[in-house]
């Protein structure tokens, strides 16, 4: 547990996955009850962690009158139904985050099925379609769902003691993902929007829109228009050089078209087939793909989606039909036929 500036800790949370280790969640103290932002995956050593963070600070749990979730993801919305139960209190999250709580984590066959056609129009072959389908599942045991007492659309503004958070959507990493804004003291929650060295998943899929890569880099505009001294991320440290790491996530989306459109090679291919042959982690023989778990795998595949489709909307790729499977081409091919 960490102050970031008096009056709001940084709580780490363990997270059971290998490459991320921790999620952050944030508690700012008032005088008629604190506030928790984001919550952490539901395990027992995550909760375990958190009661015992809160007990340093002398909070008892019943203290956290206010519940604010970034997004739906496990990680930072998984104990949000256990929570809210326990301390009695009220959660807020964004309506279009609320949308999926039933099909994603109560009822999921649909959404299930939906992914597996998904998956099987953008090339991936049959043999390894059940793995992938079905890669989210293990994430499920992780969620104590609950629904919004408050359900946010953006502008709200959510005090706390001495602190005003402004709600700021900010889709792209999820759909009604939101950052919170601190104007006084020019504080920015960025959730999993903007993280200090890793790039977000943006992904394409059914319930992400029909460009969310566009939808975040549109919000990442709008973000950098604001003076913002210190970020406080969902993963990863606070960190002060917010214009900078936008850059840097800008021209990361940049070189990942040009990879892209360099793999295309002025073909038409499937969003599976790219994939397969443009790197992951830094993996410079091409061959990364191949070396990642079910769940990795699926994102990967979903970001190039997320990347083909945001050229498309730019007028840079084209997409077309064949045997009900999705290939993508240059706008160059088709003009040259
Ligand atoms: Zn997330
Ligand atoms: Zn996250």
């Amino acid at each position: 547990m960490i102050e970031v500036t008096p009056g709001i800790y940084r709580m780490p949370l363990p997270l059971p996955v290998p490459n991320l280790s921790h999620i952050n969640t944030y508690l700012v103290k008032g005088d008629r009850g604190c506030l928790l932002i984001d919550t952490g995956w539901n395990t027992a050593e995550a909760f375990a962690s958190l009661k015992k963070q809160l007990a340093e600070l002398g909070i008892k749990g019943k203290e956290i009158s206010r519940i604010v979730v970034t997004h739906a993801h496990p990680d930072h919305y998984g104990l949000a139904g256990k929570l809210k139960a326990l301390f009695n209190a009220t959660l807020y999250f964004h309506h279009l985050e609320k949308d999926f709580i039933e099909t994603r984590y109560v009822h999921m066959d649909e959404l299930l099925q939906e992914m597996g056609q998904w998956l099987n129009q953008n090339g991936v072959p049959p043999e390894r379609l059940p793995e992938l389908q079905q890669a989210s599942l293990p994430m499920l045991k992780f969620v104590a769902p609950a629904m919004p007492d408050t359900t946010l659309y953006g502008g709200e503004v959510i005090t706390c003691g001495d602190f005003s958070f402004n709600v700021l959507p900010t889709p792209g990493h999820a759909p009604g993902h939101i950052c919170l804004y601190e104007p006084d003291r020019k504080l920015l929650f960025s959730g999993d929007h903007i993280l200090p060295t890793i790039t977000p998943h943006v992904g394409l899929h059914p319930q992400s829109g029909s460009n969310p890569l566009g939808d975040y880099l549109d919000s990442l505009n709008r973000l950098e228009q604001m003076e913002v001294n210190l970020v406080l991320p969902g993963h990863e440290q606070p960190f002060t050089e917010f214009k900078e790491r936008i850059e840097g996530i800008t021209l990361h989306h940049r070189l990942r078209n040009a990879e892209i459109l360099a793999a295309l090679n002025s073909e038409a291919k499937t969003a599976f087939e790219l994939t397969t042959s443009i790197t992951w982690l830094h993996d410079v023989n091409g061959v990364g793909w191949y070396k990642l778990g079910n769940w990795d795998k699926r994102m990967a595949i979903l970001e190039t989606l997320a990347h083909l489709e945001a050229m498309r909307a730019k007028g840079e790729m084209e997409k077309f039909n064949r045997d009900d499977i999705r290939y993508y081409r240059s706008p160059q091919k088709s003009r040259e036929k």
